[in-house]
């Protein structure tokens, strides 16, 4: 009998333990480790912020599903891993061993690394459904005195997609309520270029996001390193090409939501030889860490190097389908190794990805993530406003179901030829 613990209760952690509960035998434990019962969708969190969800339509009580499925849940969060002894340690002090640790914890955010930046500060974030909340709650207040806008991703951020959404958002938003007129915004970004999106712009992400900028009158400041907030005004310096600030800029602001940049948490960060000078976790091409061959990471915690230099350093987004194709590869590996066999598996880290505007969206395919790619394709449209609101519908429901990839999304994903796995057992890649 083994034990098997997943460390982190989101997107990434969730799936795992629903991919591997099947790949065990009935008498191998799993066992989830969250912080509290509730899992929130992260990609609804622009629409809490704009008041168009709620947090009870976006959440799951997961300690329900995780027992119908067999799958032990604990609540009381982790506080440090061991990987010297194969424990992990909870924040009551007590301890859990196990045979094969996933680590899911997604990311800290980094709002500490600048002055005056987040929800405590003087900015606005939706990481969190908590942070989006109080978002949705100081935008309300805005309403009442509108002025100038700020959105974007400060220095080190990795997630730009969802800044670009939240800017559409709040423009679609105040144009429904016929304020817009009242609202200078300005995206600020630490991307080299608009559409950058820390994968070198996938397609013609540049255009698109440029030309609908243009369109919906938003200014924007690219290689922006933010260097200090107060509370009504946000000082940048953009930062030429040759890494010398070219110019130093002080926007006022009545409201602003920027994204942090991440790093690893604390129970795992400064473990030598488990996770970098961020915190992020060392895998190998199977998920797993090179220094401690039973511990495998999935997700945002993940480190993962930038795609190339910046004026301004950006990180890779981890999205929700790279997840799932880390999860899959983790799950086929741990089953490897529990059956004496060796693990194989390789995630393709492809990104696929909805940005909704609230009106309409974008769309796009990296395969593989990092540039020259197979599949660099994105689109634009309506379509993409309606197709993110079922992507929504279908996630949650998945997810309370306690499934990770029903049969139909695997058919019609490899019908379209995106696929989870690079290296498989079934069909092995030399
Ligand atoms: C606002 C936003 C919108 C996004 N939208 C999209 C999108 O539309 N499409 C897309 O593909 N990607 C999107 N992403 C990127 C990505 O898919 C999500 O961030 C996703 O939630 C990451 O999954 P994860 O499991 O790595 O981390 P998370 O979902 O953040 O989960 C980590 C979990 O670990 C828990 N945890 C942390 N520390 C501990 C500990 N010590 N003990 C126990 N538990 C712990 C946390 O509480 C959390 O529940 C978005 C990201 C953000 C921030």
């Amino acid at each position: 009998m083994s034990t098997v613990v997943v460390l982190g209760a989101g997107l990434g952690g969730t799936l795992a333990a629903y991919e591997l509960r099947p790949k065990l035998s009935p008498n191998d434990q799993l066992v989830v480790v969250g912080q509290g019962s509730q899992y929130h969708f992260v990609p609804s969190n622009p629409w809490v912020a704009a008041g168009w969800r709620t947090r009870h339509e976006i959440e799951i009580t997961l300690p329900e599903v995780m027992s119908r499925k067999g799958i032990g849940y604990v609540s009381k969060g982790g506080k440090r891993v061991h990987p010297g002894e194969s424990r992990l340690e909870l924040e009551d002090g007590s301890y859990i061993a196990y045979d094969y640790l996933v680590i899911a914890t997604g990311p800290e955010l980094a709002f500490d690394e600048i002055e005056g930046l987040g929800p405590d500060n003087f900015t606005q974030s939706i990481c969190h459904v908590d942070h989006a909340e109080r978002a949705n709650a100081s935008f309300n207040e805005f309403l009442k005195h509108p002025g100038p806008v700020i959105v974007g991703a400060v220095q080190g951020a990795s997630c730009f997609g969802p800044a670009y959404e939240f800017a559409f958002i709040l423009d679609t938003e105040l144009r429904r309520r016929r304020m817009r007129d009242k609202v200078p915004m300005t995206f600020v970004t630490a991307e080299p270029y608009i559409g950058h999106l820390g994968l070198d712009g996938v397609g013609d992400t540049k255009g698109l996001l440029e030309s609908e900028l243009r369109k919906r009158h938003i200014k924007w400041i690219t290689s922006a390193r933010v260097t200090r907030i107060e509370s009504a005004a946000m000082n940048i310096e953009e930062i030429g090409d040759d890494n010398i600030p070219k110019n130093a800029i002080t926007l006022p602001f009545s409201y602003a939501m920027m994204l942090p940049a991440f790093r690893g948490v604390s129970a795992v960060r400064g473990i030598e030889g488990l996770t970098n000078a961020r915190g992020f976790v060392i895998v190998d091409k199977k998920q797993r860490n090179p220094s401690f061959p039973n511990i495998f990471a999935v997700g945002v915690c993940v480190a993962i190097a930038p795609t190339g230099p910046t004026p301004v350093p950006v990180g890779v987004p981890k999205t929700g389908f790279m997840i799932e194709s880390m999860v899959t590869a983790t799950a086929e590996n741990i089953s490897a190794l529990l059956n004496g066999r060796d693990p194989i598996s390789e995630a393709t880290w492809n990104a696929v990805c909805l940005a909704d505007f609230g009106d309409g969206g974008v769309a796009f395919v990296a395969e593989p993530q990092i540039p020259p790619r197979n599949v660099n394709w994105s689109a634009q449209g309506k379509w993409v406003h309606y197709a993110k609101q079922a992507f929504e519908k279908y996630y949650l429901r998945k997810m309370r179901r306690g499934e990770s990839e029903p049969f139909y999304e695997r058919w019609i994903m490899e019908a379209l030829g995106i696929h989870r796995l690079s290296r498989a057992p079934s069909k092995e890649v030399s």
